[in-house]
């Protein structure tokens, strides 16, 4: 392979008609970019095609100039609307010729299938071989893989079905495929950030993405916002101890820059980091949820062994529920309503008390699309936060009473109702991390 130009970039072109309805969504082009990209080679871009040759002729002509390796999968079905063959010859200029190989083959698995009759004529489009192709064996199905050195590009087809085309794509990737890649793999690390918004990450982060275009090693960065919570991910393509070192330089100094709105640089989600947090301060929780409907309970419990730190949980939805389950004065519903900070910090601390745990969480607001009012639209959500630890000594159901804090805070969320819920119980978490955070540093001293 010497003087041969590395593999670096790279276009995925998915054919079928299917996936261009509502009900069948395009997975290998996700497949084959994280295995092209443990090579160091970069997908630029994707394309799905129905199964027409015109079309896909098209979008082929369009790539081939672009990038050093199209892969394209599916369409190499023996029916009259697998195209994908014929229309990669047309392009490349190939003629294609059956391969009595492959027939030899599709004739036998026929046979070992106890399909009935033989094998009809039809089936042999799937010998078809353009000149010069190297032909990939299909273990799991009839349609082989095909790879044509295309000048110093590569031109790959592999089979539609996914449970065919991963194999098949594996053993490029361990293979030829890697023999042809520089060796530098992209190397990823998620910063994961809450209570922020996502302009003001980018804002606070602008000088450290210029700051990185310029190192050796150079760092890309791509922020992702979903429903309060932001993932900054960073990446670097070069031999992996080296990436590794770049990028933990870069997340630290991400963190630096930040402060605690970090919440985990090591991929864990915020359930897991509170609850790792619960289990190393030996503490343990109870919740009281009235319009997060469970959403804080269920993800906490989303954790293996949350049963450490989890005591209970109560959904609270009507006042009655309230009083009768948390001992939330009648009087403090009346005056504040149920959506209000005093009631908020009497659920937190009900089910403290009552779950005998040394912290308590309290969820009350009005996630919509009814029941806002202009003091109180919809979105308004109230957190409490209550704990009850000894100070240096943290243990279950203390008699003593030190060290004990409650916060709270009000917020005002937008979007769909499911939408409110998602980032209340964010919030809700992030709460309790920083609680616990406190209790970590400053309580023992
Ligand atoms: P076959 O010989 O089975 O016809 P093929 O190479 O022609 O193989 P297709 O007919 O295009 O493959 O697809 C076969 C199956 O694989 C279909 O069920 C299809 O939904 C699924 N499939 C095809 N392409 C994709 C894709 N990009 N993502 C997920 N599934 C796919
Ligand atoms: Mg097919």
């Amino acid at each position: 392979m010497a003087g041969v130009k590395p593999l670096e970039r790279a276009a995925i072109v998915a054919v079928g008609s299917e996936l261009l309805t509502p009900s069948k969504i395009d997975t290998n082009s996700l497949f084959i970019t994280e295995q092209l990209n443990l090579l160091g080679i970069d997908v630029t871009s994707k394309a799905v095609s129905g199964d027409d040759r015109t079309e896909l002729a098209h979008i082929i002509r369009h790539v081939l100039g672009r990038v050093d390796l199209v892969v394209l999968s599916g369409g190499l079905g023996p029916t009259d609307d697998d195209v994908t063959r014929e229309a990669v010859a047309s392009v490349l200029g190939l003629p294609l010729a059956e391969d009595p190989d492959i027939t030899t083959r599709l004739r036998a698995r026929f046979v070992a299938r106890g399909y009935p009759g033989p094998m009809p004529e039809i089936n042999r489009r799937q010998a078809m071989v353009p000149a010069g192709a190297r032909v990939i064996e299909n273990a799991r199905g009839s349609a082989p893989g095909l790879w044509i050195d295309h000048e110093d590009r590569v031109v790959l087809l592999l089979p539609g079905p996914p449970r065919e085309l991963r194999p098949m794509l594996t053993e490029l990737v361990e293979g030829s495929l890697r023999a042809r890649s520089e060796g530098k793999p992209v190397v990823r690390r998620v910063v994961r950030v809450a209570g922020l918004i996502e302009s003001h990450v980018d804002e606070a982060l602008a000088p450290l993405y210029r700051e990185w275009e310029r190192q050796p090693i150079p760092i890309a960065a791509t922020i992702l916002a979903a429903f309060g919570s932001i993932e900054l991910h960073v990446s670097a393509k070069a031999v992996p101890a080296r990436a590794g070192e770049a990028l933990d330089a870069a997340v630290a100094q991400v963190v630096a820059t930040l402060g605690d709105v970090v919440y985990s640089t090591d991929g864990r989600l915020l359930e897991k980091v509170v609850g790792d947090l619960l289990v190393e301060r030996g503490l343990h929780i109870g919740i009281a949820e009235s319009c997060t409907g469970g959403l804080v309970t269920s993800r906490l419990t989303d954790v293996p062994g949350s049963s450490r730190y989890l005591d209970r949980a109560v959904v609270v939805y009507a006042n009655d529920a309230k009083t009768e389950l948390l001992g939330v004065p009648e009087a403090l519903l009346i005056e504040h309503g149920a959506v209000s900070e005093p009631v908020a910090l009497a659920m937190a601390d009900g089910i403290r008390i009552r779950a005998r745990a040394e912290v308590g969480v309290g969820v009350t607001g009005i996630a919509g699309p009814s029941g806002g009012s202009p003091e109180k639209p919809v979105g308004t959500v109230v957190i409490a936060v209550s704990t009850d630890v000894v100070s240096g000594f943290p243990g279950r159901r203390s008699a003593k009473r030190e060290g004990g804090s409650r916060t709270v805070r009000t917020f005002r969320f937008h979007g769909e109702r499911e939408h409110v819920k998602l980032q209340a119980s964010n919030a809700a978490l992030d709460m309790v991390r920083r609680q616990l955070m406190e209790k970590g540093s400053g309580g023992r001293g």
